[in-house]
């Protein structure tokens, strides 16, 4: 890894003349916040130098090139909500928070976009596409608390990703500050470009290793206005998961297909205190369709009914949208309430091979005595495998995880898939990412990092290892 600069007083003074001696933080207690995402495990967690909040692009164009100058690592932190550990500063130094660029600064309603700063929280996102009767499609699980900026940096997917796409989908263009302190706009307000390489489309995904997205543009739909949620319950997760390419088979484009395992449904029952449908046995698809008119939702949901039903559903039921999503939401909270530390899989695969994966990890994690907690967006192949360390000793779990990884990770790349579906590499996979990706690949991706960051200012030590 490059050789860094400690943050002097000199620097912090620096910064503070550039943000305002406010919005400079070195007070460590205040700065733990920012020491970690929502990745538990203590061993991913590192202290910054100082916390910055800037109000602006020019100040953040500012830190950069002092940064640049001066070899002091820079890390940009949108909602903290991240599960990769990629937030996490590292190799110390300067952490830029974009919590205080946080307004929509425009809604077209006409041309059907809007333009945000970097810190608006996605639920925001919504709402305010929301009041203007339109859509915004992107909706991860955690839209509560992660913004915008985030969702850009590790192109978020979440539950609708199956209709409308991942955070890529949903982005027009952007502005980025380069490591070396340049503005740059990436993108336009395009259907189409075949203008020289796709850099939007590079740095959405690379979690804030190639550039800090400080303004974007956002694609917004038309408002669905016939939604319906139904809750297919079934007996074990195989006929659950067989149901996946069934329902796309049929011809109807649902706007979610999530899975809870019944270890999962019994554990958010348990977290939320509320009693959920065949909690004993079940296993459920939350299956979400939108249609042109009452009547097409009907004719879907009719369609569906008997799907699941000739597929060995125990039942399938009109479900309450506010009590179904939460108990989906609740997922990563409950397992956390069983076991604080546990590793988080992410693993994504063909959709056609979900059940294959599905079936197998059970047995793998049964061989090493793992318990897990299942939920996935299955509609799009990917699959949040959580194995919770519970009372093992922290060898026996590190060596347990480790022997676990090595086959579920051997098979995932046999069906075709990819150690992350959404949550990104980060700190945390970045030895995996090393172990699996195809090395001419990984050469491909470390000489566009070099390319583009020559000292590894931004969020070094992430996603993979540079020289
Ligand atoms: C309960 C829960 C549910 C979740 N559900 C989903 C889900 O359904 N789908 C999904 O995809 N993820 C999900 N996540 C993971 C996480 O919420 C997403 O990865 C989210 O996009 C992170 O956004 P954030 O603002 O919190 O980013 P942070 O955690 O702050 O940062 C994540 C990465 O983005 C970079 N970054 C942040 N802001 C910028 C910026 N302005 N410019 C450049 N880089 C930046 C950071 O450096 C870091 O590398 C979930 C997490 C939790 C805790």
């Amino acid at each position: 890894m490059a050789k860094y600069n400690p943050l002097t007083p000199e620097l912090v003074k620096t910064l503070q003349s550039i943000v305002g001696a406010k919005n400079v933080m070195v007070d460590p207690e205040k700065m733990e916040t920012y020491s970690h995402d929502e990745e538990t495990d203590p061993r991913y967690q590192h202290m910054p130098e100082a916390v910055v909040f800037p109000d602006n692009v020019g100040q953040i164009a500012e830190i950069m090139k002092l940064a640049n100058r001066e070899l002091v690592p820079v890390v940009a932190r949108g909602g903290g909500t991240g599960l990769a550990a990629a937030a996490v500063p590292l190799c110390d130094g300067i952490v830029i928070s974009t919590e205080h660029m946080n307004q929509v600064l425009e809604i077209n309603e006409e041309a059907m976009y809007m333009v945000v700063q970097p810190g608006v929280r996605t639920d925001d996102v919504q709402k305010a596409a929301k009041d203007r009767g339109l859509f915004y499609a992107g909706d991860p699980c955690s839209g509560d608390s992660c913004v915008i900026g985030g969702n850009v940096a590790t192109n978020a997917g979440g539950n609708r990703a199956i209709k409308y796409g991942t955070t890529r989908n949903q982005v027009y263009g952007f502005e980025i500050v380069t490591p070396q302190g340049k503005i740059v706009h990436l993108g336009g307000r395009l259907e189409k470009s075949t203008t020289g390489y796709s850099l939007d489309h590079l740095v959405m995904g690379a979690e804030g290793t190639l550039g800090i997205i400080t303004e974007i543009t956002l694609r917004l739909k038309p408002m669905p206005h016939n939604v319906i949620d139904l809750l297919a319950i079934f007996p074990t997760i195989d006929q659950a998961i067989a149901i996946v390419t069934k329902v796309i088979k049929a011809g109807i484009t649902p706007t979610c297909v999530e899975f809870m395992d019944n270890a999962t449904i019994k554990s958010v029952e348990h977290f939320l205190k509320a009693k959920q449908p065949h909690s004993d046995v079940g296993n459920y698809i939350i299956i979400q369709v939108e249609g042109q008119s009452e009547e097409d939702m009907e004719d879907k949901s009719v369609l569906l009914d008997e799907l699941c039903m000739a597929n060995g559903a125990l039942e399938v039921l009109v479900a309450d949208p506010a009590k179904i999503w939460h108990a989906r939401k609740s997922f990563l909270e409950a397992a956390r309430e069983e076991s604080l530390i546990q590793s988080k899989e992410d693993m994504v695969v063909p959709v056609d091979q979900i059940a294959n994966l599905m079936h197998e990890a059970a047995k793998i994690s049964g061989k090493y005595g793992l318990a897990s907690r299942i939920a996935s967006h299955a509609g799009d192949g990917n699959v949040h495998f959580h194995v919770l360390k519970g009372a093992l000793a922290d060898d026996v779990w590190d060596n347990t995880l480790k022997a676990f990884q090595k086959e579920i990770y051997t098979l995932v790349y046999k069906l075709g898939g990819k150690l992350s579906g959404e949550h990104g590499i980060g700190y945390k996979r970045r030895h995996l990412m090393e172990e699996y990706t195809n090395p001419d690949e990984l050469e491909m991706m470390r000489a566009i990092k070099k390319a583009l960051d020559p000292n590894l200012i931004l969020n070094p030590g992430k996603i993979f290892t540079v020289e």
